[in-house]
């Protein structure tokens, strides 16, 4: 233990988990933390901070981590260490033989939403560049690639509207599919704080979370739908608000796309989109979707925050869609208190999208195919860029499987545990020639490679992460990269052992490129950082100091757009072989696959994944508190302990993923949303049944 006070240098920094963003000031003792303080001036956490981002920060310097770039041929072979030269070299000529024998798109690059935003510039630009396609993809493929098309669509811009401070002008929350109590403590305090003064609340989640009912906190409406469900839901609840005449027509009339609002209200004042109709689907009675539609409607400055709950299904694109109509609807858009809020799980996966990390499109969410865009990128990178879109994840799985996607280079992602319907991506990775794990240890994912590339924490290096508000914030380096490279420069190397020259000498220089060529980035530079703390995008020569709340006046299409969420039922049935509905999600003390977390001490520290049920579903089956339970899908089986608790409902059980041993992914399926292939983690058909002791 070092005592407090005997710090010898510090930094102000940012957390590296939830998408909050808390700043923190990293207090050092040589190459040691002796503490993380939250950072009083921090603009999204006022000096607040969680059990995570203020305790959670041994992993950096654990044991475990990989110091060495190590190689081998064959994946049965031991791991030898080697120089880095000897890696990178290696590395490059493995994937320029599967290019000579596969062809061009024949490899690809995978990013991760815990990567700085240079970091991730660095890898689309390596893919696109050097590898020659547009094969990249990030992690937040299976988070939140549906909040970027159903905003795209219907807002304009692919990001949340508002400042985390803008809740404590909001007069109802309406908190979708999401638990900031346990993914977002410190925003949840603040929202708490608002609910505290009197504003309302609506939960709508299959599960009684700690948002529902707690110590600080009751609901006045928590929709308990059924799992799959949110389109019918968000479609009742609109055709109230429609057919009472609770919205906005001032806003709708100056502000919207008339036509699209006139079709929409057509579609939705159908009889089939009634509460009644949609009740026998949902599990809500048409009572309470008219209670919660009319408090959401008629309460003043209405505000919507969701989270993988909304995003991690077949229809997630369609619900974020959803969402955005009756934000719209009721005039909830473009001023403080009010707006579309998607939660971001990761610290970066907001600036994981924004830095062109999609197959489809260059930073910035422009399009490949576009010409004029691709014609400033080719100048400046002085390459010819392809104009057809790469592949995606899962569609990189399947190219694995038919032999044309041979060779990965994974930074910061452990794919294998945290994809869906893991025996599918284990067939996926085994099957390719020469796949290149870059990350901090030996993961899941790296007991199929045959390059270890180790990674730096976010103690070690320069560069800047961009919150769920669309804040970027400074990562300041105060120790040494302990495998002597930052995984900036790990990139910049490889691309220059694959013979396309990269040369920076600072994370700032990489951030001066990504302004010049990114019009919603024009005004951010590391200075500019320094000096006012964090910048909100668009910053810009229109709004030089950031724009906290966006589409003041107008949305950045132009008019917003409705579109019609025509509701359709999962192909994920239940049957009776597979009677009940498994749901997912995380906890406070713990971060999704648990590489940090787990790697840190602490006694209060959640120490396994369990399996909720419900007392009546538990009876039925013979099930106790704290039994071993199995639980098939028809992806695979698993075994967990059970949790006997009225927090989920009747047929519905609900487990969390940060446990690799758990294999919660195991029995996840590959179905997934129809716009983003994001995965529909949240809706598996399963059956429980006691097991012996495990
Ligand atoms: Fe870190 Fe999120 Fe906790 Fe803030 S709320 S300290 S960003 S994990």
């Amino acid at each position: 233990v070092i005592m407090l006070g005997q710090a010898e240098h510090s930094a102000i920094t940012t957390c590296a988990y939830c998408g909050v963003g808390c700043s923190f000031k990293a207090e050092m003792k040589g190459n040691e933390v002796v503490r993380m303080v939250p950072h009083k001036d921090g603009q999204a956490n006022h000096g607040h901070s969680c059990v995570k981002g203020r305790f959670a920060w041994g992993y950096a310097t654990h044991k475990d981590r990989i110091t060495k770039p190590m190689i081998r041929s064959k994946i049965t072979d031991p791991w030898r260490e080697v120089s880095w030269d000897e890696a990178l070299t290696y590395a490059a000529s493995e994937f320029r033989r599967i290019q000579a024998k596969h062809g061009k798109d024949s490899i690809g690059g995978i990013t991760s939403s815990r990567c700085t935003n240079e970091e991730t510039y660095l890898v689309q630009k390596l893919v696109r560049a050097a590898f020659g396609n547009n094969n990249v993809d990030t992690c937040a493929r299976v988070c939140h690639s549906p909040t970027g098309y159903g905003l795209k669509q219907t807002l304009g811009e692919s990001a949340g509207t508002q400042t985390f401070d803008s809740v404590m002008k909001s007069d109802v929350i309406m908190i979708i599919g999401a638990n900031p109590a346990s993914a977002h403590p410190v925003f949840a305090s603040q929202m708490k704080r608002r609910l505290r003064q009197g504003a309302k609340l609506i939960v709508i989640d299959p599960r009684t979370t700690e948002m529902v009912k707690s110590p600080h906190v009751e609901a006045d409406y928590h929709l308990k739908l059924r799992p799959g469900t949110n389109v019918a839901l968000i479609t009742a609840m609109a055709h109230v608000i429609l057919s009472e005449g609770l919205h906005d027509e001032t806003f709708v009339a100056e502000r919207c796309d008339t036509q699209s609002f006139a079709d929409w209200k057509e579609f939705v004042l159908r009889a089939d989109n009634s509460p009644e109709a949609m009740a026998e689907i949902t599990g809500v009675s048409a009572e309470e979707c008219r209670g919660a539609a009319r408090l959401f409607a008629s309460s003043g400055n209405g505000a919507i925050y969701y989270g993988l709950g909304v995003t991690e299904h077949a229809q997630g694109s369609t619900m974020v869609i959803g969402i955005a109509n009756l934000a719209m609807a009721t005039g909830n858009v473009g001023r403080e208190g009010v707006g579309v809020n998607p939660l971001r799980g990761q610290n970066n996966v907001q600036g994981s999208c924004d830095m062109g990390s999609f197959p489809h499109e260059l930073p910035g969410y422009r399009h490949v195919s576009d010409t004029t865009v691709r014609t400033q990128f080719e100048q400046a990178w002085n390459v010819t860029l392809s104009p057809e879109p790469g592949l995606r994840i899962p569609n990189m799985f399947d190219a694995a499987l038919d032999g044309s996607f041979m060779g990965l280079y994974c930074e910061g992602e452990d794919i294998v545990q945290s994809d869906p319907n893991t025996q599918h991506v284990i067939a996926a990775m085994t099957a390719m020639e020469c796949i290149v794990v870059q990350d901090l240890f030996l993961n899941e994912t790296a007991k199929y490679a045959h390059v270890f590339l180790p990674g730096s924490s976010f103690l070690e290096k320069d560069g800047t992460f961009t919150n769920a508000e669309r804040r970027i914030s400074r990562v300041r380096k105060v120790m040494p990269a302990k495998a002597g490279k930052s995984d900036w420069e790990v990139t910049v190397a490889l691309a220059n052992a694959l013979g396309y020259p990269m040369d920076y000498q600072h994370p700032s220089e990489i951030m001066d490129e990504i302004a010049a060529l990114t019009p919603t980035f024009h005004g951010v530079s590391y200075a500019k950082l320094d000096q006012v703390g964090s910048l909100q995008w668009p910053c810009n020569d229109a709004a030089p100091e950031g724009t906290p709340i966006m589409h003041i006046g107008e949305f950045v299409r132009g008019k917003g757009k409705f579109i019609n969420t025509q509701y359709f039922a999962t192909s994920e049935k239940v049957t009776r072989k597979y009677p009940l509905i498994l749901t997912t999600g995380r906890i406070l003390s713990q971060y999704n696959v648990g590489a940090q977390t787990r790697r840190t001490e602490n006694v209060a520290w959640h120490s396994e994944d369990r399996l909720e049920i419900h007392p009546h579903d538990a009876e039925d089956r013979g099930i106790k508190e704290n039994d071993w339970v199995g639980i098939a899908s028809r992806a695979g089986e698993t075994v967990l302990r059970a949790t006997v608790t009225e927090k989920v409902q009747p047929g519905v059980v609900y487990t969390t993923f940060h446990f690799p041993e758990s294999g919660a992914n195991v029995i996840t399926t590959d179905n997934s949303d129809w716009a983003t292939n994001c995965p529909e983690y949240k809706v598996t058909a399963v059956q429980v049944m006691p097991v012996p002791a495990h």
